[in-house]
């Protein structure tokens, strides 16, 4: 396995694991709001720890999984213009 896969991974599982931590902003203690924090949709609609194009680091995660859209820049999985359906969910 190239060097920059396992990279790309590691990276991967630190960025879902602890998409509070990515984002700099500590957990809300004692909020019973806590786990919607994590739900949090950026201007995109997505959710914000996962967006390639507020988090431009994402991008060669998505490139790793092979979700990616060249066309447009973003993981296929968030391109509306090839995805028209993603709009249904809020996605922009
Ligand atoms: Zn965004
Ligand atoms: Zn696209």
């Amino acid at each position: 396995m190239p060097a920059t896969t396992r990279i790309a991974i590691a990276l991967a599982v630190v960025l879902f694991a602890a998409p509070s931590a990515l984002a700099g902003e500590p957990p809300k203690q004692g909020a019973p709001s806590a786990g919607a924090a994590q739900q949090e949709k950026c201007e995109h609609g997505v959710q914000k720890a996962l967006c390639a194009r507020c988090n431009p680091k994402l991008a060669a995660v998505y490139r790793a999984k092979g979700d990616w859209c060249k066309e447009h820049e973003r993981p296929e999985s968030q391109c509306v213009p090839c995805h028209p359906e993603l709009a249904k969910k809020g996605i922009k």
